[in-house]
């Protein structure tokens, strides 16, 4: 992998991976392509950019360090590159949105949370 530097390690960036083989795009990054199990994906940086799968709004925080955050929302984004991503996202969001990726601190690290464009 070049630059696998992302908002996992603090970075101010969404990774996501592009199967050598087939060409598939997907997120959760792995050592082999979840299609067709070929080797060495390749890692690269999305624009950020995408429109709202799905939402959904937090009011139980699964661990007492987030009680200062809810109510939050978590949404499913399908980034426009092909993948799609879970991150946090701005209160106002509903499904068909179009939005951008920024970053904010969460539970000590930090985490992509989407907005409106
Ligand atoms: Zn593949």
């Amino acid at each position: 992998m070049p630059d696998a530097a992302d908002w996992t390690t603090g970075k101010d960036a969404l990774n996501y991976q592009a199967c050598r083989a087939c060409k598939h795009i997907f997120y959760i990054r792995r050592a082999f392509c979840p299609q067709c199990g070929a080797g060495e994906p390749e890692t690269k940086t999305a624009s950020g950019r995408g429109v709202v799968y799905a939402e959904t709004l937090v009011h139980r925080a699964p661990v007492p360090e987030a009680r200062e955050h809810v109510p939050y929302k978590i949404v499913l984004v399908d980034i426009e590159e092909g993948a799609r991503v879970m991150a946090h996202g701005t209160l106002d969001l509903k499904i068909g949105d179009r939005v951008v990726a920024g970053y904010r601190p969460f539970l000590g690290g930090l985490v992509p949370l989407f907005g409106k464009i």
